[in-house]
């Protein structure tokens, strides 16, 4: 029989890609391997969001081209942004890839992998075109049998000016709702208990189906199924914060009270430049907003430090609204100019020393917080889905319904939901009595 290696780097949507990956390659009769060494075909599932991506999988496919030669029926394949942001670039680079095929044309991998096997061996299978299929209607080899992703839309059209995924993952496309219900019916039937519905821009939901429905009244559909406890979503577009959402967020008993919402700059003059479609002031009230009608909610955040222009004032601006807005967790870039986006042409493009040093002020605003708001929980309950043995020996590693990690001590299984007194935290964790 023959086997694959699979690697995925990147976001939550691409984890889900490379579950859809493993069912075409397992339904094409392979047998999974855990490295590259062991496997006849060795699959990287890409990222391209920042340079960073780039650099770490060209590492990668240099020892995978090392593989091949030892042995040379191996074949590599290249899923995901990386290739697809790329095209001919990125097989001229990369000689020894057999298979490249972009996130929009997963559903043609089978095929691709049954037209490498008849090329000699220069030859290259490439599919990149924009095609029209919805890949959130794939099946997955799903890894987890209590959590599950669901994707509820495909692509991006925002054109954030500095982001490269528009360019990569074509334009935004919803799932029919009926679909997506079907799907988290069936996944809550196999015991499923929460799920994660993915898109880029959640929040916009429906605005291109006949029917026009709004996230919430998605959010309402799944809340009613028997036997699912508990739903999230990602990510929220803090321009489509609709007040019909947040009610949805503060009625529905399965809905989580976490909300990921992007704030990337808290100057007026630079989310202008980023093309975010908000103000600082608009998201504040929005994060307020969130807060009177959700009380127990926790909001997380992504920011970018050095983005081209920014200048120390920008940085003042973004530092007072993360202090105002008091996130529970925040991930923080260094601005990365991908080619092709308006902003990777912008003048003002900063040293990459002066980037790292106000990135650096971020995450040490933003852990002071995230500690600080954690601590506050210490002393409560907090409701705990169980995942499975924690790294922290004689304890379990659970979830909170705001997506806090806590490793709980007691009795307990995964896939259990229990309530966990929390008896200490760090910035990123708590601990928690069973
Ligand atoms: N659609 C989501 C949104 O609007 O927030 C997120 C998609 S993006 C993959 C995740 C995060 O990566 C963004 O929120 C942004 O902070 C960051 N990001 C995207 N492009 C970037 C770039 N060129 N340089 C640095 N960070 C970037
Ligand atoms: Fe990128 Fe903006 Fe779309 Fe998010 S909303 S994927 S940051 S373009």
């Amino acid at each position: 029989m023959k086997t694959y290696f699979l690697r995925s780097f990147g976001c939550q949507m691409n984890e889900h890609d490379a579950e859809r990956i493993r069912a075409v390659l397992e339904s094409e009769g392979l047998a999974r391997r855990e490295t590259p060494e062991d496997a006849d075909v060795i699959v990287y599932n890409t990222c391209t969001v920042r340079r960073s991506a780039d650099q770490r999988l060209a590492g990668h496919l240099s020892g995978a081209a090392r593989l091949k030669r030892q042995k040379p029926g191996r074949t590599i394949v290249v899923t995901g942004c990386l290739p697809q942001a790329e095209q001919a670039a990125f097989l001229a680079e990369y000689p020894f890839v057999d298979v490249a095929v972009g996130p929009q044309n997963l559903h043609r991998l089978a095929e691709a992998l049954r037209a490498a096997r008849g090329t000699t061996d220069s030859g290259q299978v490439a599919l990149f075109d924009d095609g029209d299929a919805m890949s959130g209607d794939l099946p997955s080899r799903r890894e987890r049998p209590f959590q599950a992703w669901v994707q509820i839309m495909s692509g991006c059209t925002n054109f954030c000016s500095y982001c490269i995924v528009p360019f990569v993952r074509g334009r935004e496309r919803s799932r029919g709702a009926d679909a997506i219900v079907a799907e988290v019916a069936a996944l809550a039937n196999r015991g499923v208990r929460e799920v994660t519905l993915l898109g880029q821009n959640v929040n916009a939901y429906g605005a291109d189906l006949a029917e026009r429905p709004t996230f919430a009244s998605l959010l309402r559909r799944l809340d009613v199924l028997p036997g699912l406890a508990r739903v999230r979503f990602m990510t929220s577009h803090p321009r489509d914060l609709s007040d019909e959402l947040i009610a949805a967020v503060a009625e529905l008993p399965t809905v989580c009270e976490h909300v990921h919402l992007p704030l990337q700059s808290g100057s007026d003059r630079v989310l202008a430049a980023m093309n975010r479609g908000y103000t600082a002031d608009w998201y504040l009230a929005r994060v307020r907003a969130l807060r009177s009608a959700v009380p127990n909610v926790s909001i997380t955040t992504d920011l970018i430090a050095g983005f081209p222009g920014e200048t120390e004032d920008d940085l003042a601006d973004t530092l007072d609204l993360v202090q105002r807005a008091e996130f529970d967790a925040a991930f923080t870039f260094v601005f990365s100019a991908r080619p092709g986006t308006a902003a990777a042409s912008l003048p003002g493009q900063l040293p990459f020393e002066v980037q790292r040093e106000r990135v650096q002020r971020l995450i040490a605003l933003t852990q002071d917080q995230a500690r600080e708001r954690r601590t506050r929980l210490v002393g409560g309950m907090a409701e705990v889905l169980v995942e499975g043995p924690s790294r922290q020996p004689g304890r379990w590693r659970g979830r909170s319904r705001q997506n806090v990690v806590v490793n709980v001590a007691g009795t307990a299984q995964p896939g259990e939901i229990i309530n966990a007194l929390i008896t200490d935290a760090t910035s990123t964790t708590l601990k928690g009595l069973a």
